[in-house]
């Protein structure tokens, strides 16, 4: 319980603005709930009344029977549901722009160690399973526990007897339901974790379907799926074992004890205890206390555990330390030119294994320079390092003289942009892709990039042109036309540094000459680094770094390491 209360704190943080409709939620529930106790009296006299023949009372009866529960329905119906979806929505809308943004700044290491499938699922589901509870769902279960304890309360002032039955029977069932939930939330969470594993498997299906199908891996692949959902059924039906076993044990105690209770009204009305108005009232009451109550305690135990697993998993990402974030420094550069420098920078991707080690070199503006090495020897670790996508182990790396630990996230990556082998195009049209990177670009702007990236040509072919909508990650575009279309965004966002991952394969000679043609296009302008893999590119480049093992084993022109045969 004291979990709960602080989770909802916590989530109020997030609707706190909305805080109006919280009050008039609590409020509709709450006179509706305190009305609804008196109901069972006034049955009851209605009942008295029809069988004495006092037409005049029951009339009079009858219709305040009427107002209380059109009353009842319209607080419950229309100021409940309407304040409380105005609530949760809003308050959700909140917590999943913070969960995005927090989820952009968990540092790469962490995002690389778990799937995409289970941030989807934490933004999605969790939150949904949360606004089930702080809003009509939860508040739903309240109104119906407290409309019970009013009944309890109800009884106590009419018979003690009953009411003594009445608690009696409460506690017995409640502790068996409190049984129920306690081992169904065990199972729960492996569900559920179970669960997250087979989102993210489904999510790489859609996402790498092209990918699966071309490695003629569809049969593995759905292997590997199909025991995960098995498996997924298995937590599924033990936990609907825990619930059948309990369920049966309850229902059959319910009947016993509503066996007891007629039996103990026949007793007190033949001894004159009671008159025969106040025992309808008092068995009124009946499946208020004895079904309802525990039910609705029950579900609202299972929606609280359900809302704390939520909550756990949510303000993980939000405050907890269990994803680390990103840190960047507060000093901003005002201009940067293009100068970096990398100081004895050593760097692994876990503790035991150094993909790069003790690597120096010092760029100057406008260079272009190219790294070549065998698959695997740093070299796009170097890129990533650069724009701080990974912290280094130790020795330093400098853009324009400072430190990039001491600088601001805007001023590393407002400055660089990375153009990979098959870079990320979103699926939007040419021109949103563009502005992505800026809001009010023109059209002109927008043509003359395409022209540098050597797209536009192709561009005016298509049948929307610039509006042509690009597919998921662009599967519209060819590969070199995908790294065309990164090298217009590049220019676009006029970063000073660029840094260019040469595609190994595929691209024929015409799209491999537009693509060093774009390039060369940037030339002078920019600081450009390019993983090499074509002779072509090397020459053009002022500098050649060869990488091997994580090391610069030479460096120099590509005449220089021609002679030293270090190509
Ligand atoms: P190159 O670009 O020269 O082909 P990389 O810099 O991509 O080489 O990789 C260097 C080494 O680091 C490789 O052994 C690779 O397996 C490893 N590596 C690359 N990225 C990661 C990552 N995200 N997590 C763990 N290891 C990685």
């Amino acid at each position: 319980m004291k979990e709960t209360i602080q989770n909802i704190k916590k989530v109020y943080q997030y609707g706190k603005e909305y805080k109006k409709n919280l009050i008039g939620m609590i409020m509709a529930v709450f006179s509706s709930t305190i009305i609804g106790i008196i109901v069972p009296v006034f049955t009851a006299k209605q009942i008295v009344y029809f069988t004495s023949s006092l037409w005049q009372q029951l009339i009079y009866i009858s219709l305040a029977i009427f107002a209380v529960q059109a009353y009842i329905s319209f607080a419950a119906m229309f100021f409940t549901r309407r304040n409380s979806q105005y609530f949760t929505r809003n308050t959700m809308k909140n917590l999943q722009i913070k969960l995005g943004n927090e989820i952009l700044k968990i540092c790469q290491k962490d995002m690389d160690n778990n799937s995409s499938g289970m941030f989807v699922q934490r933004i999605i589901n969790d939150t949904e399973k949360m606004a089930s509870f702080i809003g009509w769902g939860g508040l739903e279960y309240l109104r119906h526990i407290l409309a019970n304890i009013g009944a309890l309360f109800a009884t106590l002032i009419i018979n003690r007897q009953v009411f003594l039955y009445y608690l009696i029977v409460s506690i017995i069932l409640t502790i068996l339901y409190n049984e129920k939930t306690k081992k169904k939330g065990k199972k729960d969470i492996e569900f559920r974790n179970k669960t997250e594993e087979v989102s993210g498997l489904t999510s790489e299906l859609v996402r790498g379907e092209r990918d699966i199908k071309m490695l003629n891996a569809k049969n593995s692949f759905m292997t590997k799926l199909g025991k995960n959902v098995e498996e997924q059924n298995q937590k599924r039906f033990d936990m609907a074992k825990v619930n059948m076993f309990y369920t049966y044990i309850i229902d059959t105690l319910r009947a016993v004890f509503e066996l007891g209770l007629v039996l103990l009204l026949i007793y007190l009305v033949k001894n004159n205890t009671i008159s025969i108005a106040l025992a309808i009232a008092l068995f009124n009451y009946k499946s208020g206390i004895m079904t309802v109550i525990m039910e609705q305690i029950s579900g609202f135990l299972d929606l609280a555990k359900d809302f704390n697993i939520s909550c756990d998993r949510v303000f993980s990402i939000l405050e907890d330390e269990t994803f680390k974030k990103e840190h960047f420094g507060n000093k901003h550069l005002e201009k940067v030119n293009g100068n970096f420098e990398f100081q004895n920078v050593s760097f692994g991707y876990n503790e035991e294994n150094l993909v790069l080690d003790d690597i120096s070199f010092k760029v100057n503006s406008g260079e272009m320079i190219g790294f070549v090495g065998k698959s695997g020897a740093g070299k796009t670790t170097i890129f990533n390092l650069l724009c701080k996508m990974y912290d280094v182990k130790s020795g330093k790396i400098l853009i324009e003289n400072e430190d990039i630990n001491e600088l601001d996230e805007d001023s590393i990556r407002g400055n660089i942009t990375i153009i990979s082998q098959n870079p990320y195009i979103f699926n939007l049209s040419i021109r949103d892709n563009l502005k992505l990177v800026k809001e009010n670009l023109t059209e002109d702007e927008m043509i003359k990039a395409c022209k540098i990236a050597c797209l536009d040509e192709f561009i005016e072919t298509l049948p929307n042109k610039y509006d042509t909508i690009v597919g998921e990650s662009g599967v519209v575009l060819s590969g070199g036309q995908k790294q065309r279309l990164a090298i217009a965004r590049a220019f676009v966002q006029k970063t000073k540094i660029i840094l260019f991952d040469e595609a190994t394969s595929s691209l024929d000679n015409e799209t491999q000459s537009e693509i060093q043609k774009a390039i060369s296009n940037l030339k002078d302008e920019y600081t450009i680094l390019i993983i090499a893999h074509r002779l072509s590119t090397i020459i053009n480049c002022d500098r050649i770094m060869v990488v091997e093992n994580g090391r610069i084993i030479d460096k120099g022109s590509y005449n220089d390491l021609l002679k030293r045969e270090s190509l």
